[in-house]
């Protein structure tokens, strides 16, 4: 049975100033994120068929997770597998405009960058409570721009993630307090678009017909 482990951050603490605070990624990462690998690990502990499986598994097939544990995986991996896939379409210098197959489908699908930006800015600071804005995309209806509550995951609702924002308070309070708008508007700047450009090629070989 494997552990499931806290991955490092591709990048210190402070790399995301001044968009995002070193204080809070270190908090962020080093209490939120190893809290949820933590209660991961407690929570299958006892159950040794899914020790192998990685968060990702779990949250695509959480009907077959026994009843008594779901809503503890679905918290939990959703915890820990947002927040990897989140440190990863983050970087240092990033921002700007998205890249390749992603731009195209993206200018073909929203009408423009500029279309696409104000309909997620929208719908994560149009999130109530905690929760995630994403781009996903799904095999019926494509690219989509939508939002989830608390740590669930797109994957349990059969959609494959390109970019995700955290909008929980602990995500941004210590430098933004309660303004969640200033926060998603910088959150632009540090964007990793060529990372959203592999995430889509990855969902397109996902949702491959046959597989
Ligand atoms: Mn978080």
């Amino acid at each position: 049975m494997t552990e499931h482990k806290l991955p490092a951050l591709p990048y210190p603490y402070d790399a995301l100033e001044p968009y995002i605070d070193a204080q809070t990624m270190e908090i962020h990462h080093s209490k939120h994120h190893q809290a949820y690998v933590n209660n991961l690990n407690s929570v299958i502990e006892k159950y040794p068929q899914f020790g192998d499986e990685p968060a990702g598994n779990l949250l695509k097939h959480l009907k077959t997770i026994p009843e008594e544990i779901r809503e503890a995986v679905r918290n939990n991996a959703g915890g820990h597998f947002n927040h990897r896939f989140f440190w990863q379409i983050m970087k240092p210098q990033g921002g700007g405009t998205p890249v390749g197959h992603l731009k195209e489908a993206i200018d073909k699908t929203f009408g423009n960058f500029s279309e696409f930006q104000s309909l997620f800015t929208k719908t994560a600071i149009g999130r109530f409570g905690s929760g995630w804005a994403w781009l996903s995309l799904t095999q019926l209806i494509g690219l989509e721009v939508h939002s989830t509550p608390n740590q669930d995951c797109p994957l349990s609702d059969n959609k494959t993630p390109i970019l995700c924002l955290d909008v929980w308070e602990h995500a941004y309070y210590l430098k933004y307090q309660n303004r969640r708008p200033e926060y998603v508007q910088n959150w632009w700047q540090v964007v990793n678009w060529e990372k959203a450009e592999e995430n889509y090629a990855l969902a397109l070989a996902a949702i491959k017909p046959g597989q």
